[in-house]
């Protein structure tokens, strides 16, 4: 198996919240990888305006992942000139790291069923693999355009995945956490504490800024 593999989660991260972290480090120790790239998208081409700029969403995935070496920030779509299109990341990483190295996009069941939405999706799968976790939630449809995508590249085993550089789709279920950032955003936006959906030092950060509709 490669140890070598790139292994990425993008998202808005509107805010980073314990369901993509809890997410992340599980995955990074099935693969058995040593780190797991997390993302962070600069102008979200999928959703409305964000509660915060990118900068600030950049800051805490960053005070949330400090002190665990095996997830990592990587700025790559908050740095771009470029819109933060998924095909955009997967083709500089692969001009990146050359043919060889697996790529592995992370992605919930719930992102999974929009693919057919993004930006020229059917090529991912010339350049990386995906790897979709369950989500409560969130059922795939056997006979869905995402069930036929599925049905004719599903991998078995993160061995599988790992032994070529593209084209396989993975499903995995792990402790499922029914955590979404729409739900922090509702949360706050109410006047309710988010702890514990959230890293202490994220709620901080939020406090401090006065994100998400929060006047003291
Ligand atoms: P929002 O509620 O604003 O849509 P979100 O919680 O879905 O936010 P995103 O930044 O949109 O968070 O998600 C980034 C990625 O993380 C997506 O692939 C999504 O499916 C996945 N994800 C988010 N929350 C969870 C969770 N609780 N469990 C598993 N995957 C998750
Ligand atoms: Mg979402």
């Amino acid at each position: 198996m490669s140890k070598n593999a790139f292994v990425f989660m993008g998202g808005t991260f509107d805010p980073i919240h314990n369901g993509h972290l809890r997410t992340a480090l599980e995955m990074q120790q099935w693969l058995g990888v040593d780190r797991l790239h997390l993302i962070p998208s600069k102008t979200p081409v999928h959703k409305d305006a964000p509660g915060c700029t990118s900068a600030q969403r950049l800051e805490m995935v960053r005070l949330a992942v400090e002190g665990e070496s095996a997830l990592q920030v990587d700025e790559r779509e908050i740095n771009s000139v470029q819109p933060s299109y998924t095909l955009l990341t997967l083709q500089g990483l692969r001009a990146e790291l050359g043919d060889a190295v697996p790529i592995c996009m992370i992605m919930g069941m719930d992102a999974y069923q929009t693919l057919p939405s993004w930006h020229e999706w059917q090529r991912f799968l010339t350049l990386g693999h995906l790897i979709v976790v369950q989500r409560p939630g969130y059922q795939l449809a056997d006979d869905s355009v995402m069930g036929e995508l599925t049905r004719q590249h599903r991998a078995d085993s993160p061995q599988e995945l790992l032994s070529q550089p593209s084209g396989k789709v993975l499903l995995h279920e792990l402790t499922p956490l029914g955590i979404s950032a729409t739900q922090v955003r509702e949360t706050i936006g109410s006047g309710d504490s988010p702890r514990y959906l959230i890293p202490d030092p994220v709620w901080q950060f939020i406090q401090e800024n006065q994100l998400y509709g929060l006047t003291n």
